[in-house]
């Protein structure tokens, strides 16, 4: 008989009752070290004082009136988001997919308005993931998301990842109007495009009059050390999507563009009704508040410095287990050897949380506000679990 719950995950047998910072605890007291943070939703913890007193704050006084009226909440946080970023204007919804599905309506729409019609092609890179939508997963494509889900929607095209000629070759179409990348690639592995690459894209978009939207959801929110990976690279884009670290655990995403590519989005054309409920903007507030305050992001990069090397000797340590480490900030990939599903379970009976990916890599999302102690014992969990699948594998 099937699951009350729809069976579509493959699910660890663990279960947690509270979270505390880096922590994550199951009702028997069991303290897993939280490497994970809900796929990167956690920036700042669990439990961190201030998102709860928001969002409790916020409980009491009114949760949701419609998109009808003024909500002062969107307000606040589309301009602290206006000022921190390359973006105009911001539009709020609960999840990454529901940004992915509104960057596709806004770049055909921009097309709509500004006499290009024939330019709905949206140029996306093998390996990438933008949500699960029937849309997201037309524009990744990958064989594994789409497999029995069609008719896909059309106008997408996607390139191998690294093949600057044939994305060069792709963009010369006519009937191409925009290019949709993650900064790096999460689901496929923890696989960065260089600074250079991204600087490419920008000059090749330039060049043609093409919207580059990136898909910022996993990396975005100072999980690589700034608060978009993009900045980095020193471009910026005209259309990014952001959702996961933004909420510290409520659901909330956000489409930030420019002006010109928000263009074609007036009154009717899009809407939400739960997108932008005071709760969900409260919080994300409070988020960016915490994250662009003065010195967070320099302690964060200070931290991911620790870790990369603490990984860097975990690789060495175990080169029967580890190939390399990959990413940047406190986006981290570990690429295995052994099977990563393998590690990740190992990971598990040394209560260690972490998340796999493609390309046979396990990926390190700690909270940004892990404590240098925390990344310690982290790794050394990591050793203790290496070590353990080591035996196992000798022993076979
Ligand atoms: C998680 C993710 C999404 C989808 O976000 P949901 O909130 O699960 O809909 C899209 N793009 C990237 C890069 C992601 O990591």
């Amino acid at each position: 008989m099937i699951s009350p719950v729809l069976p579509s995950y493959s699910r660890a047998n663990l279960s947690f009752v509270k979270g505390e910072g880096a922590w994550l605890i199951e009702a028997d007291g069991r303290r897993f070290l939280d490497f994970a943070s809900g796929i990167a939703v956690m920036a700042l913890g669990h439990g961190h004082p201030k998102v709860v007193e928001t969002l409790k704050a916020q409980a009491d006084q009114l949760w949701h009136t419609s998109n009808l009226y003024t909500v002062p909440q969107q307000q606040i946080l589309a301009e602290k988001l206006v000022e921190h970023t390359f973006a105009d204007t911001v539009f709020f919804c609960n999840s990454g997919t529901e940004s992915a599905e509104l960057a596709i309506k806004m770049a055909r729409k921009y097309r709509d308005a500004t006499g290009s019609p024939e330019r709905t092609t949206i140029l996306c890179i093998e390996g990438a993931f933008h949500g699960r939508s029937v849309a997201a997963i037309s524009a990744a494509g990958q064989e594994k998301l789409v497999k029995g889900f069609g008719p896909l929607a059309p106008g997408f095209r996607q390139i191998p990842f690294g093949d600057h000629d044939a994305l060069r070759d792709a963009a010369a179409a006519p009937d191409v109007g925009a290019i949709m990348v993650e900064p790096i690639q999460g689901e496929s592995g923890i696989k960065p495009i260089p600074d250079q690459c991204l600087k490419g894209l920008r000059d090749l978009c330039d060049e043609h009059g093409h919207l580059l939207i990136l898909d910022e959801i996993q990396c975005g929110m100072g999980r690589t050390g700034k608060l978009f990976a993009h900045e980095w690279a020193g471009i910026s884009p005209d259309i990014m999507l952001v959702a996961k670290g933004i909420g510290g655990g409520f659901p909330l995403g956000a489409l930030l563009a420019t002006e010109n590519a928000a263009q074609g989005m007036t009154a009717g054309t899009h809407g939400s009704t739960y997108g932008g409920n005071p709760l969900g903007c409260a919080v994300g507030a409070t988020v960016m508040d915490e994250i662009t305050a003065d010195g967070f992001l320099e302690e964060a990069n200070r931290k991911s410095g620790l870790l990369r090397q603490k990984l860097e000797g975990l690789v060495a340590a175990h080169p029967e287990i580890f190939e390399e480490v990959r990413g940047s900030g406190l986006m981290l990939g570990l690429k295995c050897k052994a099977p990563n599903l393998d590690v990740v379970n190992a990971g598990y009976d040394a209560d260690l949380l972490t998340v796999p990916a493609g390309d046979n890599v396990v990926r390190i999302l700690p909270a940004l506000t892990i404590s240098v102690d925390e990344i310690a014992e982290g790794v050394a969990r990591l050793d203790a679990a290496a070590s353990a699948l080591s035996k196992r594998i000798a022993a076979e």
